[in-house]
C-alpha cells in the first residue's frame, strides 16, 4: 500500500508518496498478521489513510534484522565516519524535502505549517547533524594504574535498541532518540505512534536513498499495548527510550525490569511553573508566556501551563496576555496566518470522566482535554478566556485561560496536554517557589525579572531538568532535555544522551 496525497494549499503545493507497510531490514512489508490502523485527520475527523498494524511477531523479525546488522555491517563493523556520512545525507534529504516532511507532519498532527516547518523539521535535521557529527569522536579512556599495567575503556554500542515516540513532535521526538543512537552504532526499533506515523514512514523511504544498510532502522508501526510492549518486553532489545505519559513510562520499566533488565530513558510529562516576577519586562514576559503554553497548541511536555504572577502587575499582565491568546488564529493548518490548528485526536479532545490521578494513576484517561476544563470549571474557577470548542468538526480548542484556581485543582496539578493555561496570584517569593515545586513533575520552569540575582536565586530552587530565565520553551540540540521527579529518567539530547546509548568496557592489560 501506498500514501499518496496532493496538497494544493496557500502555503503549500505538491505531492508525497510513501509506502504505509511497516519498514524492516530496508524494505516496507506487510505486517504478519495482515491488519491496519486507521489514521485520522484531525482537522476533520475524517479518515486519511491506512498504515499497517505490527504485531509482536513483527517486532521479533525486526529485532532478528537488527542485531544481524549490527554484528556484520554496522555498530563497531562500521566506522564512526561513515555512519556519520549517512546521517549528514539524511539530513541533506531532509532539508530537500523539508516543505513534504512539513506538510505530512502538518496534516497528520493538525499543527501549522509554518510550525511544523520552523520547529519540527528544522529541529529535526540539527539534531541529525548534531548526532552525525559526534559518530567519529565517542571514544573512551586510557587509565594509569602502575607501571606494569595499563587500562583503558571502549564507549561499545548497546546493539538493538527500542524506541517509542508520542505523536506532538512525531519526527523531532523521533530524532533525539534516531540521532544519538545511530551515531553511537546502534540499530533501532522505532514504534511512532498510532495517530501519528506518517513522518516516520516518510523518513525510512529517505533512509534508503541516503544508503542505511538493511535492518539499521526498522520502524514498526502499531500500538502500545501489541508493538510498545513487545518492544519493552523483548529479551534481545539491551535499551528503550521512551516519551510519552508518565502511566505508559512506568508500565516500560516495569516490563525492562521483568525481562532482561534493559536500560530505560524515560521522557514523561510535565505541569511547569512560569513565575513572573513584578520587576520583569511585562511585554517581554507575556510573549514569552504566550509561547510557553500555545506553542503546539499546549501538546508540549514542557509547556508552561502554570502561570504565577506577582499581584502588584497580575492585572496589567493578564489584560495583555488575554489579549494576546484572544488573537492568536486557530484554524486550518495550512492558512498562512495560522497560530494553532485542531488538538491531535478525538481522545486528546473530548470531555469524559478522568480518572487519573498523578502519583498514583489508576486508569488512563484517553479523552482529555474538554474534561479538564470541565473538571476546572466544577471545582469553581474561573474561565477568563475560551474554554469551548473552536468550529464544528475537528477537534479544536479555543486558546483558554483560567483564573481564581486552588492549588490543589486537577487544572492545577494535572497535565492537561492542551491548550490551557492557568494563572495564578502570589505576592511571596519563598511561598511561590514552593507551590511551583509542590507537583510531581519536574520537566522545566520559566522565571521573568529583570534582576538577575533573583532569577538565579529562583532558578536554583526549582526543581527542573530546564530552566528558561526571560524565556520558555527553548530546546537545542546540544543542550540536554529531561526531568526530574515524575517527569522521567535520563537526558536526551546534547553529549549526555550519549551515554544512554554505549555501553562501557574496561580494558585490563598485564605488561
Ligand atoms: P501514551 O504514553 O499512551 O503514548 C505514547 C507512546 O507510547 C505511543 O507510541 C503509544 O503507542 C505507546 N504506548 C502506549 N501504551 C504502551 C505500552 N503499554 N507499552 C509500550 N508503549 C506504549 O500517550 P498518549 O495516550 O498518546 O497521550 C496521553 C498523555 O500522555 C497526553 O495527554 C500527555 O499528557 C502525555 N504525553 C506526553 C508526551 C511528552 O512529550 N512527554 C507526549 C505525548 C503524550
Amino acid at each position: 500500500q501506498t500514501f499518496t496525497y496532493e496538497f494544493d494549499t496557500p502555503v503549500y503545493k505538491g505531492k508525497s508518496s510513501f509506502p504505509t507497510g511497516l519498514f524492516i531490514n530496508g524494505q516496507f512489508v506487510d505486517g504478519i498478521d495482515g491488519g491496519t490502523i486507521d489514521v485520522i485527520n484531525p482537522t476533520n475527523g475524517k479518515l486519511l489513510t491506512k498504515v499497517s498494524e505490527g504485531s509482536s511477531k513483527d517486532v521479533d523479525f525486526a529485532v532478528e534484522c537488527a542485531q544481524k546488522a549490527f554484528d556484520t555491517v554496522w555498530g563497531l563493523n562500521c566506522p564512526g565516519s561513515e555512519r556519520g556520512r549517512l546521517m549528514y545525507k539524511l539530513a541533506d534529504l531532509l532539508e530537500q524535502h523539508a516543505d513534504e516532511v512539513a506538510a505530512v507532519e502538518a496534516l497528520n498532527v493538525g499543527k501549522a505549517f509554518s510550525w511544523a516547518k520552523g520547529a519540527d523539521i528544522a529541529g529535526t535535521i540539527s539534531v541529525i547533524r548534531y548526532y552525525a557529527g559526534f559518530a567519529d569522536k565517542i571514544s573512551g579512556k586510557t587509565i594509569e594504574t602502575s607501571i606494569d599495567k595499563i587500562s583503558y575503556t571502549i564507549h561499545e554500542p548497546l546493539g538493538v535498541v527500542g524506541q517509542i515516540v508520542p505523536w506532538n513532535f512525531p519526527l523531532m521526538m523521533l530524532s533525539w532518540k534516531f540521532g544519538p543512537a545511530i551515531a553511537a552504532g546502534n540499530c533501532i526499533v522505532l514504534k511512532p505512534s498510532e495517530f501519528t506515523p506518517l513522518s516516520a514512514l516518510l523518513l525510512a523511504q529517505l533512509s534508503v536513498e541516503a544508503g542505511f544498510p538493511p535492518g539499521v532502522i526498522n520502524i514498526v508501526t502499531g500500538y502500545g499495548s501489541t508493538v510498545g510492549e513487545a518492544i519493552s518486553n523483548h529479551m534481545h532489545i539491551e535499551k528503550v527510550a521512551f516519551t510519552g505519559s508518565t502511566l505508559v513510562g512506568r508500565k516500560i520499566m516495569t516490563a525492562a525490569a521483568r525481562s532482561n533488565v534493559k536500560d530505560v530513558t524515560l521522557e514523561l510529562g510535565g505541569k511547569s511553573p512560569n513565575i513572573v516576577f513584578d520587576d520583569c519586562d511585562i511585554d517581554q514576559a507575556v510573549s514569552w508566556a504566550i509561547h510557553g503554553i500555545y506553542f503546539n497548541h499546549g501538546q508540549a511536555c514542557s509547556a508552561s501551563s502554570r502561570i504565577y504572577v506577582h499581584a502588584k502587575i497580575y492585572d496589567d499582565f493578564l489584560n495583555k496576555f488575554t489579549e494576546k491568546a484572544k488573537n492568536l488564529k486557530t484554524g486550518d493548518p495550512f492558512a498562512a496566518d495560522t497560530y494553532q490548528g485542531p488538538l491531535v485526536s478525538e481522545q486528546q479532545f473530548k470531555a469524559s470522566v478522568l480518572e487519573l490521578v498523578c502519583g498514583s494513576v489508576l486508569k488512563h484517561d484517553k479523552q482529555r482535554v474538554m474534561g479538564y476544563i470541565e473538571s476546572g470549571k466544577e471545582a469553581g474557577a474561573t474561565v477568563h478566556l475560551g474554554g469551548v470548542r473552536w468550529g464544528n468538526e475537528g477537534y479544536f480548542v479555543e486558546p483558554t485561560i483560567f483564573t481564581e484556581a486552588k492549588h490543589d485543582m486537577r487544572i492545577v496539578q494535572e497535565e492537561i496536554f492542551g491548550p490551557v493555561a492557568i494563572v495564578v496570584k502570589f505576592e511571596d517569593d519563598e511561598d511561590v517557589i514552593r507551590q511551583a515545586n509542590d507537583t510531581v513533575y519536574g520537566l522545566a520552569a520559566a522565571v521573568f525579572s529583570k534582576n538577575i540575582d533573583r532569577a538565579l536565586r529562583t532558578a536554583q530552587k526549582l526543581r527542573a531538568g530546564s530552566l528558561w530565565i526571560n524565556c520558555a520553551n527553548q530546546v537545542h540540540a546540544n543542550i540536554p532535555f529531561g526531568g526530574f521527579k515524575q517527569s522521567g529518567i535520563g537526558r536526551e539530547l546534547g553529549e549526555y544522551a550519549l551515554e544512554h546509548y554505549t555501553g562501557i568496557k574496561a580494558i585490563h592489560i598485564n605488561l
